[in-house]
């Protein structure tokens, strides 16, 4: 069948009676009229669409259209709930299609009842913590009454909290049928759920997982899928590196070894042969520890001493040793499960030491929660092309960020389908008339010992025309704290109220900020994306330094290192467009509505001096460029007065931009990023 999407979409369409507050807009309905010819054809597709598009429902409606069965993918966890809780619902109302629809997590964020079980019946386990025991408690009166037990249902659950692995599992710890809780299991039921439905909802972490069959994973998610739609699809291949690579860690072995001792007591089984193998798996745990150089980071593996890699071996043979022992014991399925762990994880860690360097790059991660050894392949392209091309459906790439300009070759080779169709959406906000760039004169090189002052008081006259209102971001730590002093020695006394990331949780802060409606927010990394403040609340995005990823990672160093074995430009190849997509991100912060406006300050003399500063530019909204101060700040005491007067006149709510729709789509399909 061929759906018009304009009818759809149009005035008298479906969505325009059901919707109210509804405005057409073409990008939407041609976005969606590609995403239906992928669906229909199942082809591959990549768009990237402006914000303000309307992405969500551009790829919903096909979808649901479609009739076929679709996982949709994100990013966050903002999105699937929105999409999930509002929009696939919302949309099937109006279109006057009963669909079912489903959420799904990954396993850790559902309860295992047989892990639960296993903890409950060893409370030494819990080394004498009274507070663990009272969650635990509490945990399990929960247990009782959950019907899907999502352990979000428990919201004041801490995310570090060490009773997570005790409670949820993974696939190598699942018991499955031989599990004693297996008709009454919540992994069981959701995943019934997600089969069982046309629309299943999860995030990249879930999908990704699943396909590359990793712990979290189901293993079983794509077989009956006709079509997979990636939103926020910028961040796959970063994600999809992760479960391409191998990860072991400390924490895996010690949810073995106290698995072990579990199992033992609820099978009542004493066996002292076991009890000597965990001691010495806990002993070559210990030496590891101890044998480490240096505190939290991550570590490349040609630089770690001698000593620690020693241990490496002698803990692989002390994970096969117990693993013989368990095996001898023939004690139920419990029992043989930790043996097959204990086998697995010797068998990973030997990998690990004997992977060829050639192919990836070996790095250590030391955190809160342990030390973690890790591979990364130097490319996944090739292995998502073979998982992408291994089932027949369709699968579509979106997000605000995909291409530069028109480009998408960088995008597509990441992800290894350089030939698939591509379509840009231009936004349709108006941005000429809604925002400047202000690139200031005369700032120093950005690592000048006068660079974060200089960038500061080049931001001030807007700070001042617009009494606060700034997001003013950073592409670094050292960075952002040399700005807090910079703004503390330029406004000892701010007329606005400053906040600064880490004085409070992303989302606390992020809500202090709208409510505040004049503050000035100085931050780092995670506020350059996902981060959404519609109105006069932001009208200054400063942002410091061109955003190129630091040289020091490892993770980076294996996606340059891999580039230049094949021979490839890694600096044009993969920073660059890296860098230009990250910049697009933090700027695409400022205009996230009609009605909104304000300016955006680039610090960077880099964007002038260098020939590369051409790029970005060319990828930055089509705003004027100023590079006066008094331009800025004209600019925004104009459009504060205009907005002001119109409010003043009752007439808040209304687009005051000529040519563009009056009203709004309803947030669900705005508030997207
Ligand atoms: S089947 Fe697996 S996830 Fe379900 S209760 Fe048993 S061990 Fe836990």
């Amino acid at each position: 069948m061929n759906t018009d999407y304009k009818d759809v979409f149009g005035a008298a369409g479906p969505l325009a009676r059901a919707l109210p507050g509804y405005a057409y807009r073409p990008e939407q309905a041609a976005m969606a009229a590609a995403v239906g010819h992928a669906l229909a054809n199942t082809e591959p597709l990549i768009v990237e669409a402006g914000t303000g598009t309307g992405k969500t429902f551009a790829y919903l409606v096909p979808a649901l259209l479609s009739g076929r069965s679709v996982i949709i993918s994100t990013g966050t966890r903002t999105l699937q709930d929105q999409l999930f809780r509002r929009d696939v619902p919302m949309l099937a109302k109006a279109l006057g299609l009963p669909v079912k629809v489903a959420l799904l997590k990954g396993r850790a964020n559902y309860l295992c009842r047989h892990r639960l079980e296993l903890t409950m019946q060893q409370p030494s386990l819990l080394g004498g913590e009274r507070g663990l025991a009272r969650l635990l408690a509490r945990i399990s009166r929960w247990a009782a009454t959950t019907q899907a037990g999502d352990l979000a249902e428990l919201t004041d659950l801490p995310e570090q909290s060490s009773v997570w692995p005790m409670i949820t599992s993974t696939r190598e710890n699942c018991l499955g049928q031989e599990c004693p809780q297996f008709n009454r299991c919540h992994v069981i039921d959701a995943r019934r759920g997600a089969q069982a439905a046309e629309i299943v909802v999860v995030n990249h972490h879930l999908l990704l997982a699943d396909l590359a069959l990793k712990d979290e994973g189901f293993g079983d998610l794509l077989p009956g899928a006709q079509a997979v739609i990636l939103d926020e699809a910028h961040q796959v291949p970063d994600i999809a590196a992760q479960f391409f690579g191998q990860v072991w860690s400390v924490r895996q072995v010690q949810i073995l070894t106290r698995d072990v001792t579990a199992e033992l007591a609820a099978a009542v089984v004493r066996s002292d042969a076991i009890i000597g193998e965990l001691s010495i798996v806990e002993a070559r745990l210990d030496d590891l520890r101890a044998r480490f150089p240096g505190g939290a980071g991550r570590y490349e593996w040609p630089g770690l001493p001698e000593a620690f890699l020693d241990v490496l071996p002698e803990l692989e043979t002390a994970l096969g040793d117990l693993a013989k022992e368990l095996d001898g014991l023939g004690a139920g399925a419990g029992i043989a499960n930790c043996a097959k762990r204990a086998k697995s994880l010797a068998a990973s860690l030997g990998a690990l030491g004997s992977v060829p360097e050639e192919s990836g790059l070996k790095w250590v991660e030391a955190a809160a929660s342990g030390l973690s050894l890790h591979f990364t392949p130097f490319e996944i392209a090739d292995r998502l092309r073979a998982y992408v091309e291994a089932r027949r459906c369709a699968w579509v790439f979106t997000s605000a960020t995909l291409a530069i300009g028109d480009d998408f070759a960088h995008f597509a080779a990441r992800i290894g389908l350089p030939e698939a169709r591509t379509l840009h959406i231009d936004s349709p906000f108006d941005y000429p008339t809604q925002a400047r760039i202000y690139l200031p004169r005369n700032m120093p090189e950005p690592q000048h010992p006068s660079f974060a002052a200089k960038f500061i008081e080049a931001c001030a006259p807007m700070l001042e025309a617009s009494g606060g209102s700034a997001f003013i971001l950073y592409t670094s730590y050292r960075g952002l704290a040399d700005g807090v002093a910079a703004l503390k020695a330029r406004f000892p006394n701010p007329p606005f109220p400053v906040l600064v990331q880490g004085q409070a949780p992303r989302e606390a802060l992020l809500n202090q900020f709208r409510e505040l409606g004049n503050a000035v927010l100085l931050a780092t990394g995670s506020f350059w994306e996902g981060v959404d403040v519609k109105g006069e609340a932001l009208s200054i995005v400063a942002i410091d330094k061109l955003p190129f990823a630091s040289p020091d990672d490892p993770l980076l160093k294996a996606r340059l290192e891999g580039i230049r074995r094949r021979g490839g430009n890694p600096f044009s190849e993969y920073q660059l467009p890296q860098a230009v997509l990250a910049l697009k991100q933090g700027v695409g912060r400022l205009i996230r509505d009609f009605d909104d406006f304000g300016v955006i300050v680039l610090g960077d003399p880099r964007l002038k001096t260098k020939s590369y500063g051409k790029v970005f530019l060319k990828a930055l909204p089509p705003s004027p460029v100023i590079t006066e101060a008094s331009a800025g700040a004209e600019f925004l005491v104009e459009r504060l007065s205009r907005s002001r007067a119109a409010r003043g006149a009752g007439t808040a709510g209304e687009s005051d931009v000529p040519g563009a729709p009056i009203g709004t789509m309803p947030a669900s399909a705005t508030s997207v990023t």
